[in-house]
């Protein structure tokens, strides 16, 4: 930090020394001046009082000087008169010696007596009063007389000074001396006196200053102090600031490579089917409209192949949707393996794919495609301990050239899919215009369903159940029918998936429960006694968690007797169930009966079954229908029956229409039979005309 009290203090003593140096010698020297002026002027008036005074005296000590000796200057009577009148022209003045110089310098005259004779010829002070001018020198105390070489013990100013003649010229030299010891004195006082008020003054001034500046650089420190301390907060602030927007800057891009990495995960997510990792929906919509778009300009062919597993409900039902999520994810990648590179394979969701074909030249090309499909589901899937035969139905749509949109192939191509499920397992079909009518048809029937229970359109009909040794009536199974308006009536084939799909079976099924139990219950108040009735049950119903309670109320309101209630339930809705073992528990603890819906075409374990509350077993009317005509359809027969005899399982064969089947399940201890031959479903009024009397 710059001193300001020391660089003053510094500056100021340089210059009051150098002010007292100057000012003191600078005022003696003036002085000394003005003084021997003074002492000078005196001098020459003094030597105008000798010149007049002794005028002729002089006059002939200087013209006569020349040729006398010295002898004679001194002891003549002449000169002694000349001495007593200088002496007593001396009196009382400040002149302490006169001397007399005739022109050839030699001293003519001098109150000093030894001196008279001495040449002052080199003398400067001569010479100059020789020119004409005067010339004065002071001669302090103490030191020697420059001009005499001897010791003056007074401050003395000599004066030479010419002396004139009648012609003005130069005649000769007066030499005054002139004692200005008083003088001297005085002026050294007063210098000591100056220089000291000077020294006093400066250092009072110094004084002054110094505390105001001492002052003023305590005001500096201070505010330098604080400046300090401002810019050390301000340096620890910018400081701060600079960490928190570096820490700011950092966050900030892991927040940016976060987003990024979440946007480019979303986008994968976007565009993918995280469970098998091929194109999704989206993804395989946006490449068909883009590929529509650049076909429409090449003129060639789009194909789209619509590709859903026939059995993957019931392996996802049975087996868990784990299983189910591995089946995809093999199917997944044997459908990769078989569909050329240049074609899209993507998946729409559940068991449904989707294939793109570019550049399809004529049908056949695509049939290529659509067999390589299918065949890659000839052999099995291996999933841990399971082997899986399954198989695909492929539904194919072609632009013709008359401007599809995306949504009219994918339609179409799912539309000709149900076409070619419905010719059986592993098929293909190509999408034709009445496809989409039958379509249309569906979303109609479905709609005309929705009111069908409020117009009171539905009803239950009834097939009997006998007993296989008698033909006696043991039971019933309650199958519902439609009477539409406006489509005739309509079997449940038709419209059950529909209303399964819709959700409209919950409704549906309930209805036809607390029917069937009103009925049968009915039936009793009026002396027609029906031992036992089955119902259909499906897995949406049961799904529902106030399932039991609406079957407790259906039996609470129409008084039927739970053991005269049989549930049919097909195997994979019972292994579909997690939960199933305690809620068909929860079922027979109501004293229902359970009875297992076409059995043989499921995947039911065997160790699973043994734990099931199970009463009934339904040998599935395919079966029956291969009695004399397919051995294995035989050979599964027998098996069911052991396996039902093992685990006591009443066993009822369904679909029964010859005398034949009846004998050959008969001879197998089946103890009940359902089917044409003894009945089909009917009406309730007619089931009782032709039940009421023994046959
Ligand atoms: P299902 O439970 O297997 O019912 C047996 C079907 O076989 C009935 O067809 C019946 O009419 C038919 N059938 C009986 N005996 C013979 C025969 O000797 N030969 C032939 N060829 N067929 C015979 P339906 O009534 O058309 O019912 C079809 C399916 O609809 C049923 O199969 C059942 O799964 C479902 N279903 C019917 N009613 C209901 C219901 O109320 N609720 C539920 N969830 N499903 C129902
Ligand atoms: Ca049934
Ligand atoms: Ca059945």
């Amino acid at each position: 930090m710059f001193n300001l009290s020391r660089y003053f203090s510094t500056v100021s003593f340089i210059l009051i020394v150098l002010a007292a140096g100057v000012l003191g010698p600078l005022y003696q020297k003036l002085s000394l001046q003005q003084m021997q002026d003074l002492a000078e002027g005196r001098n020459l008036a003094m030597a105008q009082v000798f010149q007049n005074s002794l005028r002729s005296q002089l006059d002939e000590l200087m013209g006569s000087s020349v040729g006398r000796d010295v002898a004679f200057l001194r002891e003549s009577d002449e000169a002694r008169l000349l001495q007593g009148r200088v002496l007593e022209l001396m009196r009382d003045t400040a002149v302490v010696r006169v001397k007399i110089y005739n022109r050839l310098g030699n001293t003519v005259f001098s109150t000093d007596s030894a001196q008279i004779g001495e040449s002052r010829l080199d003398n400067p002070g001569f010479r100059s009063a020789m020119t004409g001018t005067i010339a004065s020198e002071l001669t302090y105390r103490d030191k020697a007389d420059k001009f005499e070489g001897t010791l003056a013990r007074l401050d003395v100013l000599s004066s030479y000074i010419p002396v004139r003649g009648k012609d003005h010229s130069v005649e000769g030299v007066l030499e005054l001396y002139q004692d200005v010891t008083p003088f001297v004195d005085q002026l050294q006082r007063n210098m000591w006196l100056v220089t000291g008020g000077v020294a006093l003054v400066f250092s009072a001034l110094y004084m002054m200053q110094f505390i105001v500046v001492r002052r003023a650089q305590g005001i500096l420190e201070d505010q330098e102090g604080r400046i300090a301390a401002a810019r050390d907060t301000l340096e620890i602030q910018v400081a701060a600031r600079t960490e928190e927007l570096r820490r700011t800057n950092t966050q900030l891009e892991g927040e940016i490579v976060e987003r990024r990495q979440a946007q480019s995960k979303l986008n994968y997510l976007a565009y993918h089917d995280p469970l098998t990792g091929l194109s999704n929906r989206r993804s395989f919509i946006e490449r068909l409209e883009e590929s529509l778009r650049e076909n429409a300009r090449q003129g060639e062919r789009l194909a789209v192949l619509f590709i859903d597993l026939d059995q993957f409900k019931q392996v996802n039902d049975s087996l868990g949707h784990g299983v189910g999520d591995e089946l995809l994810v093999s199917v997944a990648a044997r459908l990769a393996e078989h569909v050329r590179l240049i074609d899209m394979l993507a998946r729409l969701g559940g068991d449904e794919f989707i294939c793109l074909m570019e550049g399809v030249r004529s049908e056949k090309d695509v049939e290529v495609l659509a067999q390589e499909i299918i065949g890659a589901f000839d052999y099995p899937f291996r999933l841990g301990d399971h082997e899986l035969f399954l198989s695909a139905s492929v539904g194919i749509s072609l632009t013709s050239g008359e401007g599809e949109t995306v949504m009219d192939l994918m339609r179409n191509a799912d539309t000709a899919m149900y076409r070619a499920k419905a010719h059986g397992r592993g098929n293909y079909h190509f999408y034709t215009p009445e496809m989409t009518r039958d379509a249309q048809e569906r979303i109609r029937m479905e709609n005309l369903l929705r009111r069908a229970l409020d117009n009171h359109e539905l009803a239950v009909y009834l097939q009997p159940q006998v007993d296989t040794q008698t033909g006696q009536l043991l039971g019933a199974e309650a199958l519902v029918r439609w009477n539409s308006p406006e489509l005739g009536l309509v079997m449940p084939t038709r419209f059950i998936p529909l209303a399964e799909d819709s959700g409209l079976i919950v409704g549906l099924g309930n209805w036809v429960l607390r029917e069937t139990c009103r009925q049968v219950m009915q039936w009793q108040a009026s002396g027609f006694e029906l031992p036992q009735v089955s119902v259909n049950l499906s897995v949406k119903q049961l799904e529902r968690p106030e399932f039991i309670d609406i079957l407790s109320d259906i039996l609470d309101e129409t008084g039927m007797e739970p053991e005269r209630l049989k549930l049919e339930l097909t195997e994979s809705v019972v292994m579909a169930f997690g939960n199933a073992t305690e809620l068909l528990e929860r079922l027979r603890d109501l004293g229902i009966r359970l009875a297992l819906d076409d059995f043989g075409t499921g995947y039911s374990s065997l160790s699973y079954l043994k734990l099931l509350p199970v009463h009934q077993l339904k040998i599935d009317r395919s079966f029956v229908d291969g009695i004399g005509r397919n051995s294995g359809d035989e050979a599964i027969i027998r098996t069911i029956m052991e396996l039902a005899r093992s685990l006591e399982f009443e066993v009822v064969a369904e679909g029964v229409e010859t005398v034949e089947q009846a004998d050959f399940l008969a001879n197998l201890g089946c103890e009940m039979l359902q089917g044409y031959l003894h009945g089909r479903a009917v009406l309730p009024s007619e089931f009782r005309a032709r039940w009421s009397e023994p046959s």
